[in-house]
């Protein structure tokens, strides 16, 4: 490709909506044109790294024994309804109507679809298992598109599903799966960690999450992870051994159940301070709002609750923190001295934390103004569940070893769905004796543009991109210093005749323009090779140029070549 051909305009400037890195990139770089909000043109230079992230993903989901087919965009309503999640899936789903006034929706993901699609074929357990994928666009409303790639409205994801008679055969197309993954993540050169987590609007029972780590404010889940054994989950799944399992307030004087005064001190640090105490002796109750219904949780002092458990133990679909108004409402008290006490379980569903279990003589509100209560031990028997964010600094609840936390960029995820689609929606296949069962699903999804953003926020510097050379939109960019010069020109034609011959993608920056302008672009798009024929060329000498390590060799033309084919032909 000739430069002054290829369609792409750099700017000198970062865009200034752009927070993330790799947005910032892809804009300035002339990869990607905004169209509206979380909407993109893919430019000719991301169609081509797209198209390498495809090409692998096809290569290793074919060898995995998958098959691809392309299911539609646009959906009926009618399938979404049988499945349930019509309902549920909220404003994410875009819903329109056709002309004839039928309700449809643009696919957000593809279960449903696939399913309808399967049960009319496979009908026998003969037939199974199979491993259907497509790659194709998706459309979410997202709450908060943001992040240019890495969370758009409207993006690509390679999405496959998974048919089976047995729970064995299902788990064993997981494991397959998730090797294919690293694989895939692999040879687009990015490291992956793969984490427990949860299953969220999907569903199913176990999944797990293909997390790129990185330290930015991109990567938006937070994960903790075990170096001394496998151990790692989403936060919004993990779990951990505490740092004190069973606290006693007894230690701080209080052995005795009494009622203090309490008078303005509302938080758990202005009552640890008030009564001398630490937080792990107080028992803290936190009013919640789910679905319109109020949820007190109670838990640890020092310890948060993580909504998304809660949202899954309550089994709602939205869920936001009560306010002071609706803690009289439903407590009679306000916040600051709430507690289980006393409250009426017909109207408040209460839950107790893990945390909460190991405590003794603990203090808690006393649904009074003003007023907690110091020595209290549990007089009935509850249950206890996981509600609680994870601190670092706890401990592996596998080997007991610190939990370290990092920041995660999901590129990829596999859940084990089971039945959750095929049995609402009455997809069956027959077994041994000729009994209708519904098919045991699995399901299995990587972000193919979030998979390109995350390799920018990895691989980059402050010149511009430096893309891994498997998914890089070219190899080698060829840059004549003065166009002008027709040895030099002549010289650098020669290469790219050379090395398009070999199928080496190389790019020839024929421009009028500047050598300076030339190098900065080439550093900006971040081609992973270049090649300078400038001056030196009179001793016989280009220079090649290695993006990512700034190495900088001086060879012939001809071992420039040689130089390529060993980097890009292996
Ligand atoms: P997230 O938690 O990031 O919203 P998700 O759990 O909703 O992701 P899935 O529905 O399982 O994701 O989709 C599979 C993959 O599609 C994700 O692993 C991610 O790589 C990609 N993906 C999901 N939502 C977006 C988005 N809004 N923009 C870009 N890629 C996305
Ligand atoms: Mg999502």
């Amino acid at each position: 490709m000739k430069m002054s051909k290829l369609f792409v305009q750099t700017l000198r400037e970062f865009p200034n909506d752009a927070e993330a890195i790799s947005h910032k990139l892809l804009v300035r770089a002339g990869y990607i044109k905004k169209l509206t909000s979380g909407i993109y043109s893919y430019l000719p230079l991301m169609q081509r790294v797209l198209t390498k992230i495809n090409k692998i993903v096809r290569e290793e989901m074919n060898a995995a024994g998958a098959q691809e087919l392309l299911m539609p965009f646009v959906q009926p309503a009618e399938l979404w309804l049988k499945s349930g999640r019509w309902e549920v899936y909220g404003k994410e789903l875009a819903r329109l109507n056709d002309r004839h006034g039928n309700q449809m929706c643009l696919a957000p993901t593809h279960e449903e679809v696939v399913t309808s699609v399967a049960s009319g074929i496979l009908s026998s357990y003969k037939q199974l298992p199979v491993n259907l994928y497509h790659i194709q666009t998706k459309f979410r409303d997202e709450i908060r598109p943001r992040f240019g790639l890495l969370r758009g409205r409207e993006f690509i994801m390679k999405d496959a599903y998974s048919f089976h008679s047995s729970q064995e055969s299902l788990e064993e197309e997981y494991e397959n799966m998730a090797r294919a993954y690293t694989r895939i993540f692999k040879r687009c050169g990015l490291e992956t960690k793969m984490v427990q987590s949860d299953s969220g609007a999907i569903g199913g029972n176990v999944s797990h999450e293909f997390m790129v780590l990185t330290s930015t404010q991109s990567g938006e889940d937070d994960v903790f992870y075990c170096e001394n054994c496998d151990y790692a989950a989403n936060s919004n799944h993990a779990i951990s051994k505490l740092q004190k399992e069973f606290t006693d307030g007894a230690e701080f004087g209080y052995g005795e159940e009494k009622i203090l005064d309490t008078p303005n001190v509302k938080t758990i640090d202005e009552l640890a301070k008030f009564l001398k105490i630490e937080p792990y002796c107080i028992l803290k109750a936190v009013l919640y709002i789910a679905d319109s219904k109020p949820v007190l949780v109670m838990i640890r002092g020092d310890k948060e609750v993580e909504e998304t458990k809660l949202l899954n133990i309550v089994n709602a679909l939205e869920i936001r923190s009560a306010t002071n108004e609706e803690a009289i409402e439903y407590l009679g008290c306000e916040v600051g001295y709430l507690s289980y006490l006393n409250v009426d379980r017909n109207k408040v569903k209460v839950i107790f934390d893990n945390s909460a279990k190991g405590m003794k003589n603990f203090v808690l509100g006393a649904n009074e103004p003003h007023k907690h209560i110091v020595g209290y031990n549990f007089k009935e028997e509850n249950e206890f569940c996981d509600v609680s964010l994870v601190k670092e600094g706890e401990y592996c609840p596998c080997c007991g070893s610190p939990l370290k936390i990092t920041r995660g960029i999901e590129v990829g995820n596999i859940f084990q769905l089971g039945t959750k689609y095929s049995k609402p929606m009455g997809a069956t296949y027959t077994d041994e004796k000729g009994k209708d069962k519904p098919f045991i699903m699995g399901c299995y999804g990587i972000g193919i543009t979030r998979t390109a953003a995350a390799a920018i926020e990895k691989y980059h510097d402050d010149f511009g991109i430096v893309w891994p050379k498997e998914i890089a939109p070219y190899h080698v960019d060829i840059v004549p210093v003065n166009a002008d010069d027709s040895e030099q020109m002549d010289v650098a034609l020669k290469l790219y005749n050379a090395l398009n011959s070999l199928g080496i993608e190389t790019v020839l920056d024929d421009r009028a323009d500047r050598a300076g302008v030339k190098f900065k672009d080439s550093e900006l798009i971040g081609f992973p090779y270049r090649i300078t024929v400038g001056k030196t060329i009179k001793e016989g000498f280009v220079e090649f140029k290695h993006r990512k390590s700034g190495e900088v060799e001086k060879l012939t033309p001809g071992e420039a070549v040689e130089r390529c084919k060993q980097l890009l032909l292996n």
